[in-house]
């Protein structure tokens, strides 16, 4: 692992608890001016804090995607990836997220899983975030960047470098601050006909042992309004799975309906921001994951033999 990498996720969890701490208190200042003075006494300038010195130094990327952009094409010092995979509830972010992480050697993290995590355990936010996520609403930022910090701390604890970011950000104010604390090198975002998102949300299923993630929905969506149709072949677990699949809370069809609103609603501005940002590729999945992977792979300039020889060497 290049140096730059440890030193910089030794902080980034950190990083972004405080700049998230720091942004919180410019708000409450918006609305309580005797905290102006405290504020501006703490809040980093842009020019001299370490989320600067971190911009400036590690500002880099491993250019596999050359044409998101000029950020890619400027010669910079090697780091780990840096990406992002965005995408509406059920369209598969988790699952291709999850395969560029092993491919890549990046972590993969979701903040749904994070989520899940903690309404799993019988911590004191568990009551409170199933109330939320089970009416398929939005965790407050400030649960989801304590929940991020944490798990990124763990992460640097075990030297992990770069990452696949999944679930997050979902809204301007959570890319905002996860621009103050680092550089995003890519976003990904995956495009998925609604019709088909619903289905397959639906038939999504866990296993409660293994923690895989399958699919019991046989999708044949016909051509419609100008989309071709679209099949989809399930999922399915092995026969030792079977007895222990489980469907998450909030994948009813109500829930997933109010995500789809919720997501167009907060996270349609994230992409934008991205795209003045050059750093947004959309992609259409064409099918299922044989279908869509190696077209994935090729749009991101990837080639999954390569960079497994690459890995080893
Ligand atoms: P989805 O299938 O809707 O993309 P996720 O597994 O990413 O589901 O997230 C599940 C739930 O966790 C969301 O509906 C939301 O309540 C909560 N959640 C996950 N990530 C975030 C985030 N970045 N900001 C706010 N809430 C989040």
């Amino acid at each position: 692992m290049p140096l730059e990498s440890g030193i910089f996720l030794f902080s980034f969890g950190h990083l972004l608890a405080d700049v998230f701490f720091f942004a919180s208190l410019s708000a409450i200042q918006a609305s309580n001016p005797p905290m102006a003075a405290l504020t501006r006494l703490l809040k980093p300038s842009p020019s001299s804090s370490i989320s600067f010195l971190f911009k400036s130094s590690f500002s880099t990327t491993t250019a596999v995607v050359s044409d998101i952009g000029s950020n890619f094409s400027e010669p910079k010092p090697p780091r780990n990836y840096q990406w992002v995979f965005f995408g509406c509830p059920g369209v598969g972010k988790g699952t291709y997220a999850s395969r560029l992480s092993n491919l890549l050697g990046v972590p993969h993290i979701a903040t749904g899983d994070l989520v899940r995590e903690e309404l799993s355990s019988s911590g004191p936010l568990s009551r409170q975030l199933a109330e939320i996520v089970n009416q398929g609403k939005l965790v407050s930022d400030e649960i989801i960047f304590n929940l991020l910090s944490k798990r990124l701390e763990a992460g640097e604890s075990k030297g992990e470098s770069g990452f696949i970011l999944d679930g997050f950000p979902r809204t301007i104010r959570q890319a905002e601050i996860l621009d103050e604390v680092t550089e995003v090198d890519l976003v990904v975002t995956l495009k998925l006909r609604e019709d088909v998102l619903v289905e397959k949300c639906l038939g999504r299923r866990i296993c409660s042992q293994c923690g895989k993630g399958f699919n019991v929905a046989s999708i044949n969506a016909k051509a419609e309004n100008g989309r071709p149709e679209m099949s989809m072949a399930p999922l399915l677990p092995p026969p030792h799975c079977n007895s222990k699949l489980i469907t998450r809370a909030d994948d009813t069809e109500q829930v997933v309906k109010e995500r789809l609103r919720v997501y167009n609603e907060k996270s349609q501005p994230v992409e934008d921001f991205y795209k003045a940002q050059g750093k947004l590729m959309e992609f259409d999945l064409p099918g299922g994951i044989p279908e869509s992977w190696p077209k994935l792979l090729e749009a991101l300039n990837l080639d999954d033999s390569e960079v497994k020889r690459s890995a080893v060497a």
